[in-house]
């Protein structure tokens, strides 16, 4: 009997839709930092499947987590009823961030309905229309996230009535000749002054560094003259730490390098170490705006909680944060030493770093 290949198969079968293939690769397993394809080859992943898989393949942590929680599961959801996985996930997600005493949290499943749920409660408990946010920035593939998201492949979805789009400060490719920053806090000031006035801006979404769009680490104090200007006016700073968050810049949160406080923080990918686990983490008298207003069946599932919670531990306990930035500067060195005579390199980049 011929079997087809797993490539074959998916092709049949699976809708493009979902698919940014940039390789022929067919996983059948993996563990720690490797996968292994169906021929057998082993290949070291740098991706983490876009960083989703926090603390590698089949972590022991995320196993024990996931077993135990399937093994006597507490429901499937927190809608309706209370689970032990969810709750302390959320008690441990107040703890990492900062001054976070009247805050909440909101569960979901990936960075878009997280970014959709920050969204739409900010606009629902505020009586302010406008959004901004920027050119490059990807914060989700559902219709309310892309409405924010100024990423060049979704140049097409409908934008959030009342967005304005900043550039994004790009030392590399800077913004009319500026690589400090300086001229996209002018062009804010100038709309401020003009057309978008801050007491009528609810919110601003951020990625401190860009990812999807250029992974652009913003210039030093970029961050705190944005919080600066607009949180006098009220205005919410949310940081989309989705990507960039989970300690892989080697602090917790990717905006601790910056020092500021984010009134919202969002979290996906690697909180739930390869399952479907997002957070927002914001004020109280806004994720308390209305019950029942932003919800989905499986919200809070005790599977992903626990496997969320066996991240957050292993973060701790194998003081991941500080392995992050040793092999960080490693990484880096030895990537300056290769790309130091190599024409074809334009930049090499981590955060706190800045191209002479
Ligand atoms: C991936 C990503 C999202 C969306 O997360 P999904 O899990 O794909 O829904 C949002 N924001 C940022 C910064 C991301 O990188």
């Amino acid at each position: 009997m011929i079997v087809d290949s797993l490539q074959n198969r998916d092709h049949k079968t699976i809708a493009g839709l979902q698919k940014l293939r940039f390789f022929p690769n067919s996983i059948v397993g993996g563990h720690g930092c490797h996968v292994v394809e169906e021929d057998g080859r082993r290949l070291l992943d740098f991706s983490a499947s876009w960083g989703a898989a926090s603390l590698g393949y089949s972590h022991p942590a995320v196993v024990d987590a996931v077993s135990c929680a399937l093994q006597n599961q507490a429901g499937a959801s927190i809608l309706s009823a209370v689970n032990q996985p969810a709750v302390e996930l959320a008690e441990r997600l107040l703890k990492i961030v900062p001054n976070s005493q009247d805050n909440r949290v909101w569960l979901g499943h990936s960075g878009s309905d997280a970014i959709e749920a920050a969204l739409r409660s900010i606009m629902a408990a505020s009586n302010r229309s406008r959004i901004i946010s920027f050119v490059g920035a990807y914060h989700g593939g559902t219709t309310g996230s892309m409405s924010i998201s100024g990423h060049s492949s979704q140049a097409a979805a409908p934008k959030y009535t009342g967005s304005l789009f900043l550039p994004y400060p790009d030392p590399y490719r800077p913004f009319m000749g500026d690589a400090t920053g300086q001229k996209v806090l002018e062009l804010l000031d100038y709309h401020l002054s003009t057309d978008c006035p801050a007491d009528q801006i609810a919110a601003l979404f951020i990625e401190p560094i860009m990812s999807d769009g250029g992974l652009i680490v913003p210039p030093p104090g970029f961050l705190k003259a944005i919080e600066s200007r607009l949180r006098p006016h009220g205005v919410l700073i949310v940081c989309d730490e989705v990507k960039v968050g989970m300690g892989r810049t080697g602090m917790w949160h990717c905006f601790e390098h910056e020092n500021i406080r984010p009134d919202m923080v969002v979290m996906g990918k690697g909180l739930g170490g390869g399952l479907p686990l997002s957070a927002v983490v914001g004020p109280e008298k806004i994720l308390n705006v209305a019950q029942a207003f932003a919800m989905e069946t499986t919200c809070g599932n005790p599977v992903c909680t626990s496997a969320g919670l066996g991240v957050l531990e292993t973060i701790q306990n194998e003081n991941l944060i500080e392995h992050a930035r040793e092999t960080g500067d490693f990484i880096l060195t030895e990537l300056r030493n290769w790309t130091d005579s190599c024409s074809l390199v334009g930049d090499v980049r981590d955060v706190g770093w800045q191209s002479a």
